[in-house]
Parts: structure tokens; sequence; C-alpha cells
């Protein structure tokens, strides 16, 4: 069986920890797109781990870990991680890369960096992980596969004409030093050896593992309003962050993906720029700030304090039909425990109108919240082990998002812990 578990909103959702949680029934979890770009959070008996690469189920000994054709492959990084994981008592997890997966250069860090520091103001918000430029030289035929590395001359001719394209921006639009291409296929070289014990055809190894019954996870990073297609474009990220993609970016048939798990957080929380209609400001945004995730909304990746704001029904409403979610897992419901009364925007008004239906960026930029206050249930839910026992208040407050959503919630989350996770139905 293949269950996706995808993020329904910015991101951030808490996708690592049901991951992590779902894992231990699950024989093997793939990355499918994206990079190093955004973390995953994981706490468990190891320790507190922040994820970017890896998928987050590599603490288990029965897993196998894999790197799917539609991520970003960056090489020297990926190796770091495993490292790390090493040098904190982790069993040495079993890993696998596709070998159709591309390759992140050095210079599409570079790139990402001098267009970002080239807009200014203007910028999306990238966190400099050289993803854009990696998936615009995948989509226009200039990027490296991972089984090319095992031709070398068929290597060094195309990285020849690779530098040719590379050093017409970084001279002529950046003013940057140009790549040697001698150089270039240097650091190649040194990819393959370091992958080299992880490559494998992903895809016909699943084909196998499907046709044996095994559990597989697919595991996404960001959420649908980062999709390129669906999302908040242009203010999105570069690969498509929807479950419909984990079929292409782990090479297996769509239909057998039959559960998608959709994590939605119980309040907003979005990183980089672009509109946030139901987005709070400071004192109200500064404390649910320091009290939301595990110690404080801040990118796993950057750092970088977290846009604050309330449950976005609309937002997620959406969230959840372009992922075609068949259940959601609502996270960090904790963190509301200090409030008496809780917004949710319920509806978006557009030139006078009030709709929730999900627009268009352009109509997006214009859109003001309609609100609904809640009742807080004003404590801590933390520690609480059933549905039954939460308080009232707080499962008007779950009926509510799912009346919203119109899509089942079969699991709550109250806790950043792995064990922190109600079943409901
Ligand atoms: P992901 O990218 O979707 O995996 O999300 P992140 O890991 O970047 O962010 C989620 C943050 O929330 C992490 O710090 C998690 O440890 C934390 N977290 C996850 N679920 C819960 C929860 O139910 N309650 C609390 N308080 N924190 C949670």
């Amino acid at each position: 069986m293949v269950r996706a578990i995808v993020g329904a909103n910015w991101g951030d959702e808490g996708k690592g920890k049901i991951t992590d949680m779902l894992a231990k029934e699950s024989d093997i979890i793939i990355r499918f797109q994206g990079g190093s770009n955004a973390g995953h959070t994981i706490i468990n008996n190891y320790g507190k781990f922040a994820l970017h690469l890896l998928p987050s189920g590599v603490f288990y000994n029965h897993t196998t870990s894999i790197i799917g054709n539609g991520v970003a492959l960056n090489i020297p990084y990926l190796l770091k991680e495993i490292k790390e994981l090493e040098s904190k008592g982790v069993p040495t997890p079993k890993i696998l890369v596709s070998d159709r997966a591309q390759i992140l250069m050095p210079y599409h860090i570079l790139l990402d960096t001098y267009e970002e520091a080239r807009l200014a103001g203007k910028s999306f918000g990238s966190t400099k992980s050289g993803i854009a430029p990696f998936y615009s030289d995948k989509y226009a035929k200039i990027g490296f596969q991972v089984s090319e590395l095992f031709d070398e001359d068929y290597l060094k001719e195309k990285v020849e004409r690779v530098c040719e394209i590379k050093n017409v921006l970084l001279e002529h639009l950046y003013q940057k030093e140009t790549l040697v291409p001698e150089e270039v296929f240097q650091t190649l070289i040194e990819y393959r050896e370091m992958v080299k014990p992880y490559v494998c055809d992903v895809s016909a190894y699943l084909h196998e593992a499907i046709k044996e019954g095994k559990n597989i996870l697919l595991e996404g990073q960001l959420g649908s309003l980062k999709d390129p297609d669906h999302g908040i474009y242009p203010m999105v990220t570069s690969s498509s962050t929807l479950a419909a993609y984990g079929a292409i970016g782990a090479g297996i048939p769509p239909y057998e993906i039959k559960n998608i798990t959709t994590v939605v957080k119980a309040y907003s929380s979005a990183v980089g720029a672009g509109a946030f209609v139901s987005e709070i400001f400071n004192e109200e945004a500064d404390e649910l700030r320091k009290r939301g995730g595990d110690g404080g909304e801040f990118g796993a990746t950057t750092g970088r304090p977290r846009r604050m704001g309330w449950f976005d029904a609309v937002a997620t409403r959406y969230g959840c039909r372009v992922q075609g979610a068949t259940e959601v897992a609502l996270t960090v419901l904790d963190v509301l425990g200090y409030l008496k009364e809780i917004p949710m925007c319920v509806g978006y008004e557009i030139d006078g109108k009030v709709t929730k239906d999900f627009p268009t960026t352009v109509q997006l930029e214009k859109a003001k919240p309609v609100w609904k206050v809640m009742p807080g249930w004003n404590c801590e839910i933390r520690g609480i082990k059933s549905y039954e026992e939460l308080p009232k208040e707080c499962k008007d407050y779950i009926d509510e998002i799912e009346k919203e959503i119109g899509v089942p919630i079969t699991l709550v989350s109250n806790g950043p812990e792995r064990d922190a996770i109600i079943k409901r139905k």
C-alpha cells in the first residue's frame, strides 16, 4: 500500500513528525520532490533532528529510505546528513538514491544567491539552496542525471556545453567569476564516488516492492500553496508539492497511491514573500510565534522567523482539494491552549464580495479575511491520549475545521514528540 504524506498549507505543517510516526509500520519511505531547501524537525529517542534531504524514516532499522528521481540531489549535503545521524547514535540507515535523480551543483547555489541579491527587495524569499536554478536546468535539459556520472566521455562533453551557457550569465548578468569546465568535471567525478554505494534503479525496486505488498510512504516537502501550478505563483517552490507528483518523483503508477494523508496546521505560518490573508502582526504574532511548533516558529533551514496567522479555512480547504486528501492529520493543536478565543478565517472579501474559493494570486493580493471567532479551551492539552478527554471547546474547534475543509480529521497531534498523537476515527 502506498500512502503519501503531504502538506495542505505553506509547509512546516509537521509532516516530518507524522512521517516519522507512520514509518514505524512502513517498509519504505521516499522523498519525491524538493531538495535541502526545507527541513523537517523530528524529535525521538535519539534526540532532535532537522532533516533536509533524507526522508523522515531513517530512524528505524526496518525501513529503506529513498531519494527519488524528483528530488534535487545535493550529494555532499546527503553525505553530511548521513554522517550526522551516525554521530548521534542512529544505526546506519539503508539508503537508496535513484539513478534518474538529478544533481544539484555548486553553481546552482551561486546562481540562486546572485539572483536573490540582484532582485534585492523584489526577491522571492529563496532559501538560496539552488532549487530554482536546479529545476530550471532540469527542464532546460542541461541538468546532470546520476546515471550520467558513469560515462566520462559523455559527461566531459556535456560539462563543456553547460559551462558555456552558465558563463554567459555569470559574466554578463552577475559580473562574477566564470566556471572552469575541468573543475566542474572533477566535482562531478568526486560526487560519483560519494553517491555510488547508494545508486539504484528506484522505479524498478518500487515496482517489486509494490508487488510484494510492502508499505510505502511518500514524504512531501512544503505544502499545496507552494506548488508551482496550484500554489501562490510566483511565490512558490520549483517542484510540485502535490501527492500526484509522488507518482512521478518516485516512479510508480499514480493509481497505487491509495491514501493521501494531508497534514494541516491548527494555525498558519509561512516563510518567504507572498499574500497571506490570515496573517497577524506585532505582539499577537510574536506570542504565537514564541509558543508555536517546538520552541518557536523559526525556519528549520534558515532560522528565519516565520510569518504567523490564524487558521485559514479557505486556503486549507483548497490545499486539501488539490492534494486529493483522503484524511487529515491536524497538528500543533496544543499551541493554541493559551487563547481564550481563537479567530479562524472562513472567507475572503475581494472587491466587496465574500468568497470561500481560493483565488489566483492577483485576486489573492486583494483579499481581506472574514473572521469567525471560536471559544478557546484555554488549558494545556499536551499529554492527553484519547479524543474523548479533550476539552469540549477543543473538540468543537476540530469539528469546525473538519466541517470547513470537508475531509475527515483522523489524527490530532498535541505535541512535537512521536507519541503525542490522538487517533480520532
Ligand atoms: P514539516 O516540514 O512539515 O515536517 O514541519 P517542520 O518540522 O518544519 O515544523 C513543524 C514543527 O512543529 C517542528 O518543530 C515539530 O517538532 C513541531 N511539531 C509537530 N507537531 C507538533 C504538535 O502537535 N505540537 C507542537 N507543539 N509542535 C509540533
